[in-house]
């Protein structure tokens, strides 16, 4: 059990390597585990940004002339300190955005899967060349953008950026992170370890701040490519205000996920695996699943689901939610549902935290059943431990559902099945399909990306993807000797 930490965190950027305070709005930022203060910071100005960016583009030159492998070696020193201080990273991340600290580490882990798969590029052929006439030989470099930015969302501390930067860096790009003003600590901290690591100053930068700093981070002329996770409203804003100033950007929104369950689906698998993918992180992540669509007859199904959520215990099987307001606006969902007509089968707002936890934002795992296709609680997002049921009698019904969907980060069929998942996997609309898992993330080298309102922008954001988003391809097309059988052909 976590107990609240006797200080307050002061939050400042990281500017050529060196902590230096932003000048704008101050903000506290809450435990969510406690509702006491745990970190300060204050939002970077576009003087503060300037600053930043200036530092990452003076590193430019000299970091993206060194060999691949010399900025592998220097990822792999951050990755070694990372994994040595796992745990005081997992609980920061857990501290500040109300993970339990298990997921706070897993969350770690598939982070370092990225840093591992930047790492290994060192060892992969990226570029290619050929001869392609009498003596004329093509080749593809690829060269690294300049300075470039990844703006993160509060419910991956630790993942997010570290699907970004590793890669970012290690293709010769320098790196400023905007992080989540709700999730403070882990950046810097991620910074700290940077810096410790041996980054040169610049290659990895920290501009705290809100939509103001993202709004100059995004129109700084020096920044050449804009990277983006969070909610589906502000993805679209940053993507088309990057876009139209011809940077390239790749913005993730977010999801609505389907877990569509066949009446062949093996049970036991079934009902912990969707018991997990609602309830895992609070359901706070984009590829939690938070509509169930039962094919069939289910109740049996549905009673387990229901028997387990019972059974969980607050700041123990689930962690709390990130602040005050979305606990307002998911008990306001749960109300608006039960007025829509649905049922709640097990109401995770009748649960308490245990005592240290009282002053915390807390939602037990919820079950709402009768759920029809139209209502908020089967199309919007909701992001909290909250389960839609809505029942159908075919699969062709519950792929319309899936494909009406806005959203199209993750789909999931249970069956036992070849054909029917097969059948998912080809007509499902979500750029991440499961079969038999309740939280498909594709593990490196194959890439994290969804599709529809998840997604605004080319390519997915880690694997093979993301290497071809963080570099140009540079064509260079060379003749070294006049050819004595030249003709015009030539
Ligand atoms: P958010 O959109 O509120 O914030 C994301 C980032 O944008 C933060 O750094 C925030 O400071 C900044 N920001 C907030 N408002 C802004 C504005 N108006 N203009 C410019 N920048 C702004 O998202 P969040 O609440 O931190 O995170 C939860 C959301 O992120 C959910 O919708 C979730 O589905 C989504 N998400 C998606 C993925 C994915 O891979 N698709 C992964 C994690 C989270």
């Amino acid at each position: 059990m976590f107990s609240p930490p006797d200080t307050i965190a002061e939050c400042h950027n990281l500017v050529d390597n060196t902590a230096r305070p932003a000048s704008g709005p101050e903000k506290t930022v809450l435990s969510p585990y406690f509702g006491r203060p745990i970190a300060r910071l204050a939002a970077s100005t576009a003087d503060d940004v300037a600053a930043v960016v200036q530092a990452a583009a003076k590193a430019v030159p000299a970091w993206r002339m060194r060999p691949l492998r010399e900025r592998a070696l220097i990822l792999g020193r951050l990755r070694g300190l990372l994994a040595e201080r796992a745990d005081e990273v997992a609980q920061t991340a857990a501290l500040e955005s109300g993970k339990t600290e298990a997921e706070a580490r897993a969350g770690l882990e598939r982070g370092l899967e990225v840093v591992d798969f930047a790492m290994s590029l060192q060892a992969v052929e990226l570029g290619g060349a050929l001869d392609v006439s009498r003596g004329v030989r093509c080749e593809v470099r690829r060269e690294p953008l300049g300075v470039v930015v990844g703006i993160t969302p509060f419910n991956f501390p630790a993942m997010v950026p570290l699907w970004m930067m590793p890669l970012a860096v290690c293709t010769g790009n320098t790196f400023v992170l905007k992080p989540s003003d709700k999730v403070p600590m882990t950046a810097n901290l991620l910074g700290h370890l940077a810096v410790l690591a041996g980054f040169p100053p610049g290659v990895f930068s920290i501009a705290h701040g809100d939509q103001r700093t993202v709004e100059a981070l995004v129109d700084h002329p020096d920044v050449q490519a804009v990277a983006f996770v969070g909610s589906t409203p502000v993805a679209q804003s940053v993507y088309a205000r990057a876009a139209t100033q011809g940077k390239r950007a790749l913005c993730l929104g977010g999801a609505k996920n389907h877990l569509i369950v066949a009446p062949d689906a093996d049970p036991e698998l079934t009902v912990r695996a969707v018991y997990d993918s609602f309830t895992g992180c609070a359901g706070q992540r984009c590829m939690a699943g938070s509509v169930l669509v039962t094919i069939g007859e289910a109740s049996e199904l549905v009673q387990r689901i229901v028997d387990l959520s019972q059974r969980c215990r607050l700041g123990e099987g689930i962690g709390a939610l990130i602040d005050g307001q979305a606990r307002e606006r998911l008990f306001g969902a749960i109300e608006r549902a039960q007025g829509e007509g649905a049922r709640v089968l097990c109401d995770g707002r009748r649960l308490e935290p245990p005592e240290p936890y009282r002053g915390g934002y807390w939602l037990g795992p919820t079950v709402v059943d009768q759920v029809r296709p139209h209502m908020e609680c089967a199309t919007r997002e909701l992001f909290g431990p909250i389960l839609s049921i809505v029942r159908v009698d075919t699969l062709d019904e519950a792929l319309a559902l899936e494909q009406q969907s806005p959203y199209g980060n993750a789909t999931s069929i249970f069956t036992q099945s070849g054909a029917v998942a097969r059948r998912v996997a080809e007509q499902a609309t979500s750029g991440m399909i499961g079969v038999n898992v309740g939280v498909p993330v594709p593990r490196d080298p194959f890439s994290f990306g969804g599709s529809k309102k998840s997604k605004f922008g080319q390519g997915d954001i880690t694997g093979v993807s993301a290497v071809e988003f963080w570099t140009e391809r540079k064509k260079v097309t060379s003749k070294w000797a006049l050819q004595s059988d030249q003709s015009w052909i030539s």
